[in-house]
């Protein structure tokens, strides 16, 4: 079994239209949260700007929510602008909903394939990991990682999962012979 791994290379971009400009592109830029408490109530946002003018606007993470349910290092993270809970609330799709934006992964990810070993038997398994939830297609995947058009992958491969269809998810394939 051959391991191919798709990683995150930077943060998506989200697709969301700006209210002050034609643009449908923001960034979390560095990451930063802001947190606002009232009484005992935290809100906490998620800040973002527009690629083209900057217009900065805030992203519901928590709304009106104790503080006492907030588990202390979450909170910490919060307050220091954590670079991982800045990926985890961005990547998290309860986020997209709540907000009304998509994540664009153009250029954000990457393919690490191994090559297939010289004098390998065949067929050959493959099995792609993926390190974070970006959705993929597999015939475009695979097609990259062997250096294939889209019809000899359709020739040499057999797939577990639909070869057309985006997932989120991990899959494998066997590349049927060289020629
Ligand atoms: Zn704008």
């Amino acid at each position: 079994m051959l391991p191919w791994v798709v990683h995150r290379t930077r943060l998506p971009l989200l697709s969301r239209r700006c209210v002050d400009c034609p643009s449908g592109s923001a960034t979390t830029g560095d990451g930063r949260f802001r947190v606002n408490a009232n009484g005992k109530l935290l809100d906490v946002w998620l800040l973002v700007r527009c690629v083209r003018c900057d217009r900065t606007s805030k992203l519901t993470v928590h709304e009106r929510t104790p503080v006492a349910s907030f588990d202390p290092a979450e909170l910490h993270g919060y307050h220091v602008n954590d670079g991982r809970l800045v990926a985890s609330t961005l990547l998290d799709p309860a986020l997209a909903r709540r907000n009304r934006f998509a994540l664009d992964w153009t250029d954000a990810w990457r393919l690490d394939a191994t090559p297939v070993p010289l004098g390998e038997a065949w067929p050959i398994r493959v099995e792609v990991v993926l390190r974070d939830p970006i959705p993929v297609r597999p015939d475009r995947l695979v097609a990259r990682g062997l250096g294939l058009s889209r019809a000899e992958v359709e020739r040499r491969v057999k797939c577990d999962v639909p070869m057309r269809r985006s997932r989120i998810a991990g899959f494998a394939f066997t590349l049927m012979s060289v020629r």
